[in-house]
C-alpha cells in the first residue's frame, strides 16, 4: 500500500464542496487514514511551497492558501501517488481531462480545489508536514 497526501483547498472548502469532493475521492478507492480542518498562515503556507519560492505566483499562492480553511487528508490505495494525481487532473483546469476533480470544480489554474503529492517521496514528507505518526491509523 502507498500513501499520498491530498489538500482541500481554500476554493474547496469556500464554496462548500469538501464532501463532494471527499466522496469523489472514496470512490476512486482511496482510504482516508488521517484528516483535519486547518487554517494555514503565511509561514506554514510558505513552508509548505518553499520549492514554489522562486516562482512568479508564489506571493499570490501562499495568499490564496491562507484565505480559508484547507482540510489536508492522508490517504492509502495501491498507487496512490500517481493514481491521485489522474484523479485530480491537470493544474490548469481548462488542461485536466474530462471526470477530473479539478475539471469538475476547479476555478482557475490556482484555485484548483485539490493538491495531491507529486512523488512518493514528496508524500512522506508532505503527510509529516501534517501529521504525527500516531495520528495514521
Ligand atoms: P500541482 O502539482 O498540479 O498542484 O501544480 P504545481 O506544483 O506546479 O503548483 C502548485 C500550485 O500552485 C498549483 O496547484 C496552483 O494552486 C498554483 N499554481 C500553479 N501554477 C500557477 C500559476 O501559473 N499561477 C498561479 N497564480 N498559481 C499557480
Amino acid at each position: 500500500m502507498e500513501r499520498t497526501l491530498a489538500i482541500l483547498k481554500p476554493d474547496c472548502t469556500s464554496r462548500k464542496l469538501s464532501g463532494k469532493v471527499i466522496d469523489k475521492i472514496e470512490n476512486a478507492g482511496f482510504k482516508i487514514i488521517a484528516m483535519r480542518l486547518v487554517k494555514l498562515t503565511d509561514e506554514t503556507a510558505g513552508k509548505f511551497y518553499a520549492v514554489h519560492r522562486e516562482r512568479p505566483f508564489y506571493g499570490e499562492l501562499v495568499e490564496f492558501m491562507t484565505s480559508a480553511n484547507v482540510i489536508p487528508i492522508a490517504l492509502e490505495k495501491d498507487n496512490a501517488v500517481a493514481d491521485f494525481r489522474k484523479l485530480i487532473g491537470a493544474t490548469n483546469p481548462a488542461e485536466a481531462e474530462a471526470g477530473t476533480i479539478r475539471k469538475e470544480f476547479a476555478e482557475s489554474i490556482q484555485n484548483n480545489t485539490v493538491h495531491g503529492s507529486d512523488s512518493v517521496e514528496n508524500a512522506k514528507i508532505e503527510i509529516g508536514f501534517f501529521f504525527s505518526g500516531r495520528e495514521l491509523v
